[in-house]
């Protein structure tokens, strides 16, 4: 635990928390919402470990004047929420649902109402159904169909709404989506999942002109890095650590900021032609891909430690992290990662590195409602408080950051592993939807407040 105030901030730097549509709205059968991947997946046996759904989740979809509340009562100067595609175009692609629109509308008007920039992501991984039943992100037109969606939306909310983010994190969903198949749609095409990264990034690059064009002034996209720490010194270790660096950090990167994809020959693709990886890249693709960009998410929860795995087609495995503290997921605790991190992405990509946004970063722990209505999360204060600083590092060193958006707001639904972690700076109840501020809650209020302090 540290005693030492946060240093300060520049002065304009958004403090923000985060939150996803599928993790917290519900409703998923009202206001002419459709099927979305994560509603189908769900319902296969044994995929969620609590074997429960986002069909309620938190509740916002309701609840959401109560939720603005608690983000008024933290101070914070940005809310990133996500737009469920399904409920603007329930098919994926045509008719526009006028009701999915009012409630982001409605949602925006109460954001700034209260002082709160609006920062909506568009995709953060509730495929309508209909597109995955076509193929999903493994068909071309899946990324036309996403510049369509960006397009009805902006041109209803862009006259309101300064900041956008495409996509959320297109690595886990190509790795986890469909390449294992533990997170909706849930395909196991390992390196045959390759084409739904180059869809992605082409959805975002196709969508990002079609919210420029509708007014939206900035636009950026959301990845999630983890720098690559080899298990030992071993060249082995060592290449298995670069090989996953480039699957996880620089593959989505590289061609938005550079125009190209990284040399996957580490995974027999391609040799020094790192197109033939990549068959369905076309003609123009990656000029759509590297348009201008105002700014990159950045998601950061630990490292990855990494050592060789001989003979396989990925040719690395994750090890764990001795003597670190951990999060309720197991995940290491070190701040210093994303210190690492930002560093890495500043000289790889130089002035072509355009500003930062740290877009989440939080973690789970084992909370407890206690009879007296308080929830002593000190793991928590601890991890913001450490990575707070660590981002403050980056800045001191010339990196421009410009912002920190706490994951999440309150604990929700958390994919995979159900409601089984709690992430939130408010506990929820999952019986009652009941929500109760957590200490960390104060404590990030407490900080905002100082730092806006003039
Ligand atoms: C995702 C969130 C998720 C969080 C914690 C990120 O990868 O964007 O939706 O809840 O990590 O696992």
């Amino acid at each position: 635990m540290t005693s030492l105030p946060i240093p300060r901030f520049p002065a304009g730097f958004h403090w923000g928390v985060a939150t996803a549509a599928y993790q917290v709205e519900g409703a998923v059968n009202e206001g002419g919402r459709g099927v979305s991947i994560w509603d189908t997946f769900c319902q296969r046996p044994g995929v969620i470990k609590d074997g429960r759904t986002g069909a309620v989740a938190t509740d916002s979809y309701h609840r959401w004047e109560e939720d603005v509340a608690l983000l008024a009562g933290l101070g914070v100067t940005a809310y990133r929420f996500s737009i469920a595609w399904p409920r603007v175009q329930p098919g994926g692609t045509g008719p526009v649902n006028r009701a999915g629109l009012d409630f982001y509308d409605g949602l925006t008007d109460a954001l700034l109402a209260a002082g709160i920039t609006p920062v909506p992501t568009l995709y953060h991984w509730d495929l309508p159904q209909p597109l995955e039943d076509e193929g999903g992100w493994m068909d071309r037109q899946t990324a036309h169909r996403f510049a369509d969606y960006a397009a009805v939306t902006a041109e209803r909310l862009a006259d309101r709404i300064g900041l956008w983010i495409t996509l959320n994190e297109p690595f886990v969903v190509t790795a986890l989506g469909y390449a294992v198949g533990n997170h909706a749609p849930g395909r196991a095409l390992m390196l045959g999942a390759l084409p739904t990264a180059h869809h992605q990034l082409l959805g975002h690059g196709l969508a990002t002109a079609a919210l420029r064009a509708a007014g939206a002034r900035r636009v950026v996209i959301t990845n999630n890095y983890s720098p690559a720490w080899p298990a030992s010194d071993s060249n082995a270790d060592r290449a298995a650590a670069r090989a996953y660096d480039i699957l996880q950090n620089w593959m989505f990167t590289d061609p938005l900021l550079l125009g190209r994809y990284p040399d996957l020959s580490p995974f027999g693709l391609g040799g020094d032609d790192p197109a033939s990886g990549l068959a369905c890249v076309q003609d123009g693709d990656l000029a759509v891909i590297a348009a201008p960009l105002d700014g990159i998410g950045v998601n950061y929860y630990a490292p990855t430690r990494l050592s060789a795995l001989p003979d396989s087609p990925l040719p690395f495995q994750m090890e764990p992290f001795p003597g670190y503290p951990v999060t309720a997921f197991g995940w290491p605790v070190i701040p210093a990662g994303l210190t690492n991190m930002l560093s890495l992405l500043a000289r790889r990509y130089g002035a072509a590195l355009p500003p930062l946004y740290i877009t989440e970063n939080g973690c789970s722990t084992d909370d407890m409602l206690k009879p007296d209505g308080t929830v002593d999360d000190q793991l928590r204060i601890d991890y913001v408080d450490g990575h707070l600083r660590a981002v403050h590092t980056a800045i001191t060193a010339g990196i421009d950051v410009r912002g920190y958006f706490h994951w999440t707001l309150a604990d929700n639904f958390e994919w995979s592993e159900g409601f089984s972690q709690r992430f939130g700076l408010v506990y929820v109840n999952h019986q009652t939807q009941a929500r109760t501020p957590k200490r960390s809650y104060n404590w990030y209020r407490d900080l905002i407040a100082a730092q806006r302090a003039p």
